[in-house]
């Protein structure tokens, strides 16, 4: 049986709970140990696949097809693990499992209760798996107080019971304000946080305190007598310059010593490639500029993965990446896209800030610059080609209303391994896209096989709508080049432009499995193709 690292929150959301686990995964992960990251979300929807990024940040999408939280791609990118739809739930998953299973009379007449039915089954979640590995981090999203979270604290506090003493942790996030004023790190919120867990009957055994200056003894000292945890077991975590330098600071913080000494690990910790990693991205040899053109730029977690895939092709290749995130509606775009090296035109949803983004693919290919569309952005990039190299003026996708001349338009079936899917217009929009990994095989010759290396890919997905392939012929006796197909033939999944020296677009969004560890070719030959040359 595993042992549990629990993680709650306090004082303030977006202390980087998701980012800690993730790091604190990577680093017991070179003591030799075998983790698993795990989200829960308080939350009443049952995945945050129909919330707008603004609201909860990028989707992330795991191989199997769920919709998880952005926290995932973290846990995936530090650990170099893929995710499942096991490692991600929500209040809204729980709740309806449970009455769906009432409902079919599985209670034997019970009355169907949060304490045992719903702890029961948020304490199945959290143990599922646990037989094949050492550890399992488990991340309670929110704060501690939060209401949709307490049956969450609950369920933990009953299986730290059930576990024993020696078998799990409970790490509390939480941050210390400076005050200027005073010239004193504050510890009373701090203290009051963990007076809430407290109340739920949980007790911190470490806490990670978010903090802009070093942590005085004393203060360590006061915040371990008031919070009923060892001195030593406050640790700081310190702000880093890149996330990816968080594995080396809080080894440096004592973090997974702590833990180890918690769960009697004997193993050191080998640190090598993380250290070399970060001395790659401190000495980078060249510097560009790539411009993202999106509709949701002013929320960076909303596109998360995508900005940790430019930063993983950036180290890779020992080249500094300026990221410029363009509005797509914005005023001034033409004038910001032409002071760019490179462009990523990335996934989107609606109508709104499509023809910006059409401009500027219309810019990229008439004046070579390397671009790479993603998702939306191949969809778009199709239709840019339709309506200014075939002539098709009203070249669209159904997604932004009616049109004569549909290039992309939904999906209505395809097939998931044996199984067709078959989706109509009214059908739910939760969980009904065409999500996770599929095949693609590309053609011999073409830059996507020069990238990969290979002829069968593996790439996931997410989206309702589909390049139609009645324009195929005439768009490849243009220059464009349907470089990757599904493996039956019928979705196109890669298009390029030939008379151009990187021109290319995916149907999938190859950011999701982009990793510093494994950068993603798509984002590393767009950086090279960045380079002078
Ligand atoms: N809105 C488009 C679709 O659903 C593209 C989705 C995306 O970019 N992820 O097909």
């Amino acid at each position: 049986m595993a042992k549990f690292i629990f993680t709650t929150g306090g004082v303030s959301s977006s202390l980087g709970k998701g980012l800690a686990c993730a790091a604190l995964g990577a680093i017991l992960q070179t003591r030799g140990l075998k983790v698993r990251l795990r989200k829960l979300d308080p939350y009443l929807n049952v995945d945050p696949g129909t919330m707008n990024p603004y609201q909860h940040g990028e989707v992330f999408v795991t191989s199997d097809g769920a919709e998880a939280d952005l926290d995932l791609g973290h846990y995936e990118r530090f650990t170099n693990q893929d995710a499942t739809q096991f490692d991600s739930v929500t209040s809204g998953k729980i709740y309806s499992a449970v009455i769906a299973k009432e409902r079919k009379g599985d209670y034997l007449g019970a009355t169907v209760q949060v304490i045992p039915h719903i702890t029961d089954a948020i304490k199945e979640f959290i143990k599922n798996g646990s037989e094949d590995v050492d550890i399992i981090i488990c991340e309670v999203g929110g704060t501690v107080g939060d209401i949709e979270a307490l049956p969450f604290f609950e369920a933990i506090r009953q299986l730290r019971n059930e576990l024993g003493n020696k078998n799990s942790l409970l790490m509390h996030v939480t941050l210390l304000p400076y005050l200027a004023a005073a010239g004193e790190l504050k510890t009373k919120p701090t203290q009051h946080s963990v007076q809430a867990l407290q109340t739920l009957g949980l007790r911190p055994d470490i806490l990670l305190c978010r903090s802009e200056h070093e942590i005085p003894e004393d203060a360590k000292q006061k915040l371990a007598l008031f919070c009923n945890v060892n001195s030593e077991n406050v640790i700081r975590a310190q702000d880093a310059g890149n996330i990816y330098e968080i594995p080396l600071i809080y080894h440096n913080e004592g973090l997974d010593a702590a833990v180890a000494k918690a769960f009697d690990i004997v193993t050191e910790p080998k640190l090598k490639p993380w250290e070399e990693l970060i001395n790659k991205l401190n000495s980078p040899r060249a510097k560009i500029r790539i411009g993202i053109v999106g509709k949701y730029v002013q929320l960076k977690d909303a596109y998360k993965s995508l900005d940790q895939a430019i930063t993983h092709a950036g180290i890779a290749e020992q080249v500094e990446v300026e990221k410029l995130w363009i509005d797509a509606e914005d005023e001034g775009l033409l004038a910001k896209i032409q002071s760019v090296d490179g462009i990523i035109i990335p996934g989107g949803f609606g109508e709104r800030g499509i023809e910006g983004k059409i401009q500027t693919i219309n810019y990229a290919r008439k004046n070579n610059v390397p671009m790479l569309g993603i998702c939306l952005g191949m969809q778009l990039s199709v239709i840019e080609g339709c309506r200014n190299v075939l002539g098709k003026k009203d070249a669209s996708s159904t997604e932004f209303g009616p049109t004569n001349t549909p290039v992309v338009a939904l999906m209505t079936e395809w097939m998931s391994g044996e199984q067709k899917e078959i989706r109509g217009v009214s059908d739910d929009m939760g969980g009904t896209m065409r999500l996770g990994s599929f095949g693609c095989t590309l053609k011999d010759g073409t830059l996507a096989f020069n990238l990969y290396g290979n002829t069968q890919i593996s790439e996931r997905h997410r989206h309702r709508y589909e390049v139609n392939l009645q324009y195929k012929q005439a768009l490849e006796d243009k220059g464009y080049v349907f470089s990757g197909m599904s493996p039956d033939g019928l979705l196109p999944e890669i298009v390029e432009y030939h008379p151009h020296p990187f021109f290319i677009a995916s149907q999938f969004h190859p950011e999701l499995k982009s990793r510093p560890f494994s950068p993603h070719p798509l984002f590393t030959g767009l950086v090279r193709a960045c380079l002078p040359m």
